[in-house]
């Protein structure tokens, strides 16, 4: 694109935005999180601080030890049962003003109860969105736009190679996978992030085409969920004294890390498969060595982040959790006032396929595209909040 275009597209573009608010103190960024001056809190703080506000349960935006939390009601019962704290909570819309600032939580689609956390005051609003997806799925408060003159976006899947297909496909895509499977006797193993993932599915397959076992963390948040009134299918819990001969042609939904370990033993002959946005990058297919890689995230896809950059109307965007710096980049081409915020859990924010060495990664990585290439870097750095279901 030429400089002209770019000048004439940011032109257009700054038209129809939300002018930025002249009020840098409104959110800032300290060694602890993002913060909220004017009312006295941090959002998805990493570290302790007196007063969190926390858009969603995965383990790297719920962190431990923080002296109050604020979350979205049906983010709450997650984060109670994860980290032993008292919840504070918030209907969706519901306003409630810290310190001089109006906060209100908005969903943001990623799991059960996940916000966009909101903070108005003096007429400048922002728009922290945690981590979100803008598809519906038959799961989670579907994702609305909110206005706003600065958004912190995530940007997980920020690049144009991330672009899914649409919900129903990608649940006919599993449906298939499992049919096929029964057909010839044989058990189905879909590896699933524990919290948002593995009931997403539940939620969205033909569940009643056979019997759905469950890896005991996925089955935990089960009970979390619908202790709080979630409807997901019947799920068998596999304990060691389960025979799971018991249930030829079962699927079986584990954690990713699952897959890979002894627990997998009992199955025999199984048919194995991961459920994950990064299932879109050759290399990672590969180096998860499973059957199938199905491309399901509870993040947004490319398309999906643009819209909602969009869709708030906000003249400043800052990219946070994910690929920052080349989304940065992008927004200040397409003439958005745009920022990077680095959170110290960074590569653990992403919906990593699990933990690998780095030299797996640099020889897999090779023979990719370098979009490919970069993302796989980025998606196995520091994978180690996986096994807590920490990355989508
Ligand atoms: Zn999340």
């Amino acid at each position: 694109m030429s400089l002209a275009d770019r000048g004439r597209l940011a032109a257009g573009a700054a038209r129809a935005r939300v002018p930025a608010m002249a009020r840098p103190d409104l959110l800032t960024v300290t060694d602890r999180g993002i913060f909220c001056p004017a009312g006295g809190f941090h959002i998805d703080p990493w570290r302790p601080v007196a007063r969190a506000l926390v858009t969603h349960g995965h383990a790297d935006h719920a962190r431990p030890g923080m002296g109050a939390y604020l979350a979205a009601e049906g983010a709450a019962p997650v984060i109670r049962h994860r980290l032993g704290v008292p919840v504070q909570t918030l209907r969706f819309g519901e306003p409630v003003t810290i310190g001089g600032v109006t906060v209100r939580f908005h969903p943001a689609g990623n799991v059960p109860g996940s916000a966009q956390d909101q903070g108005e005051r003096a007429g400048g609003v922002w728009v922290v969105s945690g981590d979100y997806k803008t598809e519906a799925d038959r799961l989670s408060e579907p994702f609305e736009p909110v206005r706003c003159h600065t958004f912190v976006t995530e940007c997980t899947f920020g690049l144009p190679v991330f672009r899914w297909r649409p919900e129903a496909e990608a649940m006919a895509a599993v449906d298939a996978w499992w049919a096929e499977n029964r057909a010839e006797g044989r058990v189905s193993v879909l590896g699933a992030y524990a919290l948002g993932k593995a009931q997403r599915l539940l939620a969205g397959i033909d569940a009643g085409a056979g019997p759905i076992l469950t890896h005991g963390a996925v089955e935990t948040v089960n009970a979390v969920l619908r202790a709080q009134g979630l409807r997901l299918p019947p799920t068998i819990r596999v304990t060691p004294g389960l025979d799971v001969r018991a249930y030829p042609g079962a699927l079986v939904l584990a954690t990713p890390s699952a897959l890979g370990s002894a627990w997998m033993r009992r199955f025999g002959r199984a048919s194995t498969a991961f459920a994950s946005g990064w299932m879109a990058l050759r290399g990672i297919r590969r180096r998860r060595a499973a059957d199938r890689g199905f491309v399901i995230s509870d993040h947004a896809d490319w398309e999906g982040l643009n819209a909602a950059v969009r869709a708030t109307g906000a003249a400043r965007v800052i990219a946070t959790h994910g690929y920052t710096a080349s989304f940065r980049r992008w927004l200040e081409e397409q003439g958005y006032e745009a920022g990077a915020i680095e959170t110290e859990f960074a590569g653990e924010s992403l919906e990593a396929p699990e933990p690998e060495t780095e030299a797996e990664t640099e020889a897999e990585t090779e023979a990719e595209t370098e979009a490919e290439a970069e993302a796989a870097e980025t998606g196995t750095a520091g994978a180690g909040a996986a096994e807590t279901g920490a990355a989508e």
